[in-house]
Formats: structure tokens, C-alpha cells, sequence
């Protein structure tokens, strides 16, 4: 087991297999990215991807010595969450909660200088605001911020994306491992590895784990498909995705009932890829942002593509806002 290269941005794979070994490395490492960033481990960097687990390894010296140390603080349950009506139900609540003005469906066009502040002109028009939050995905932000500051456009472009399918199964009574019945707590679904050359990433058990995701007595399955492993499987018509879904599920669960309703979905830009060298870039677009004191980039490009991630680097954001708004009022 070799040191942690200094200055190197080490893949999530080498890492893995000077830490973990080969087998470890090709098989767990594999489904893990596919699972969070349906990406290779040889695209992602350590450090950006997994800042946790490079911070143990830094810290420590040792992952299990880390681990030990980490159990004796809270850490998060491993169990997928949501909310009741899916994440819709976050902004539907902050609507009802959050007394200012909203403009639901508008497309922002463009964000600039103004006289003091920054003006965003959206379908209905510019207006002028005293700071401005981007919280589009990155390649929205690159055309809404071109004219504004045009290295911190091309700095946002070099963001790739992953894209990913994902078709939705629906059945009424059917008897199937494929498709449990009952909520499982031992587990949410598959991950595949590269190895296992399905055409399918992972299927996730989603009324198993998302009580009421189906009508009574009925399930459904979601299959995702494409990532970096077989980018060109989203392009698919829908057939041919709810085919490769039917094919996914026969190969990696044995089985394929026919399912009484499909949904099919796709991202062409799905989730950000932290590939080698993203933590230079977000540094960079932190220094280009320096000049612009009322701008604020917040969203799944930058410091964590999950949910929990986002929630967290907003709250930071808000409380820095916050403190910063109350030392501008004083
Ligand atoms: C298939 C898939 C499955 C995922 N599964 C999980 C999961 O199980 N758990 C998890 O934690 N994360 C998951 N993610 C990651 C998930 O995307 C993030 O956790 C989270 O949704 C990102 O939030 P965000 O606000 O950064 O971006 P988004 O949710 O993409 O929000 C960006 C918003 O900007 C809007 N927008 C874009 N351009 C403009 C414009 N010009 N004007 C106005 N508005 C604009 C968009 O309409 C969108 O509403 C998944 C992602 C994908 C693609």
C-alpha cells in the first residue's frame, strides 16, 4: 500500500486500488460511482468526488483508523430518503413558507452590471436585485453569466455532464424478486459493475423504499441506464429504453414481469462529472467570482452532486449572506 501522492488528482480508481487493491477497487469502487455519479472511477478525482474518504486517508493515515475515529461522531443512517410527494414538495413548501415574491417558469436570460447591484433580465423583462444566488446547473449559468464575465463563463463550461435514462416500471399484483412486495430494510435495489456488462446501471425498489411511490397493493421499479459506461443508450426512443430496462432486470434479478405502465425520463446532462482536475477549476471560478461580491454560484457543479450536499452548501451560503447583509447594515 503506497502514500498519498501530495500534489497529484489521484482518480477514484487509483486510489481504490493502491488502498483497497485491484478486486476491491474494480467491483465496489465501480457500482459506487455509478450509483452517485453514473460515471467511471477512472474519470473522478479522489479528492472531488469522495472528499470524505480522501480526508480520512489524509488525516489519519489509515481508512479503518479513520472510520473508528469518525463512528464516535454522528454520521448519517445509509438509507435512501425522500420526501413524501417527491422533491417537488421542497419548493412547494418554501412557497407556502417563504414570505417574498416568486416567478415560477420564467427562463433568466442574462445577468449584468447594473449601476448598483446586478440587474437579471427573465422572460418579463430586467430587474434589478442588491445580490444574485445562480443556482442553474452549470452550462445554464455559462450563457446567463457570458456577458457579465466571460472567464467565469468558460470556466463553468469546462463542467461536464453524465447523461443518464432512467424508465420507471409500473405493476399491478405480481409475484417477482424482481419487484419485492414489502418494504425491505436490508437493501434498495442493484448496482452493476462494469464488469457484469449489463445494459443497465441500477434498478432501485422504489415503492419498497419510497412507502406510497405506487397505489395500494401495487409496485414500481425505476432502472436507470447510460452514464459514462454507455452514454449513447440514452439516446434511445423510449421503446428501446423500456426494452433495455425489461433486458437490465432479466439479466442482473432473473426476472422481467410485464409491467402495467412505463415512465420514461431522460437527462442528456444528468449529474456533474468531479473529473480530474475539479477542484482547480471550482478554486478558479471562486477567484473570478472574488471580483463580483453580489454574485453567488450554489448547486450541484461544485462541492457535492447529492441532495444533502446541496442542502448543506446552501445553508453555508445563507449564513454567510446573513452575516455579511448584517455587517453591510452596521
Ligand atoms: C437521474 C438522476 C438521479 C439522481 N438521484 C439522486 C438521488 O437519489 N439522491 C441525491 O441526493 N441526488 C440525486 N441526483 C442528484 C440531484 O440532481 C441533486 O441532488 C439535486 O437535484 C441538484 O440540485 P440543484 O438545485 O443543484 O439542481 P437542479 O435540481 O437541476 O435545479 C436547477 C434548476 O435550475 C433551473 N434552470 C436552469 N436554467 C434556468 C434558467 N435559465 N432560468 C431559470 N431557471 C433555470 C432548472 O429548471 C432547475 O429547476 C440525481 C440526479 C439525476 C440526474
Amino acid at each position: 500500500m503506497s502514500a498519498a501522492p501530495a500534489e497529484r488528482d489521484e482518480t477514484v480508481r487509483e486510489f481504490g486500488d493502491r488502498r483497497l487493491g485491484a478486486a476491491v477497487s474494480r467491483i465496489f469502487l465501480d457500482a459506487l460511482c455509478i450509483g452517485i455519479y453514473g460515471a467511471s472511477p477512472d474519470q473522478l478525482s479522489m479528492r472531488a468526488a469522495f472528499p470524505l474518504v480522501a480526508a480520512l486517508e489524509r488525516e489519519h493515515g489509515s481508512l479503518l483508523k479513520g472510520m473508528l475515529a469518525r463512528r464516535r461522531t454522528a454520521g448519517p443512517r445509509g438509507v435512501l430518503t425522500s420526501l413524501h410527494g417527491g422533491l417537488g414538495e421542497l419548493s412547494a413548501r418554501l412557497a407556502e413558507t417563504a414570505g417574498v415574491e416568486w416567478r415560477w417558469s420564467t427562463t433568466v436570460r442574462n445577468v449584468d452590471r447594473a449601476s448598483e447591484g446586478l440587474v437579471v433580465s427573465d422572460d418579463s423583462g430586467p430587474t434589478s436585485f442588491d445580490r444574485v444566488i445562480v443556482c442553474t446547473p452549470a452550462y445554464a449559468a455559462v450563457d446567463l453569466l457570458r456577458d457579465l464575465d466571460r472567464e467565469l463563463s468558460q470556466l463553468l463550461a469546462e463542467i461536464e455532464y453524465t447523461p443518464i435514462a432512467v424508465v420507471g416500471l409500473g405493476y399491478r399484483a405480481v409475484q417477482s424478486a424482481a419487484v419485492p412486495a414489502t418494504p425491505r430494510h436490508d437493501g434498495f435495489g442493484v448496482l452493476t459493475t462494469s464488469a457484469s456488462r449489463t445494459p443497465i446501471l441500477g434498478v432501485v425498489w422504489e415503492s419498497s423504499v419510497f412507502p406510497g411511490r405506487a397505489p395500494p397493493g401495487q409496485r414500481c421499479v425505476r432502472v436507470m441506464i447510460g452514464g459514462q459506461r454507455n452514454p449513447e443508450l440514452v439516446e434511445q426512443a423510449d421503446a428501446g429504453l423500456v426494452a433495455t430496462a425489461r433486458a437490465g432486470l432479466r439479466q442482473v434479478l432473473a426476472e422481467d414481469p410485464d409491467p402495467e405502465t412505463v415512465f420514461v425520463q431522460r437527462w442528456p446532462r444528468g449529474i456533474p462529472c468531479y473529473g480530474r482536475g475539479h477542484l482547480a477549476r471550482v478554486a478558479a471560478i471562486d477567484a473570478r467570482l472574488a471580483q463580483w461580491p453580489r454574485l453567488h454560484l450554489n448547486g450541484n457543479a461544485y462541492r457535492g452532486v447529492a441532495m444533502n450536499d446541496c442542502v448543506r452548501n446552501s445553508r453555508e451560503l445563507a449564513a454567510r449572506l446573513a452575516a455579511a447583509t448584517t455587517g453591510e447594515g452596521t
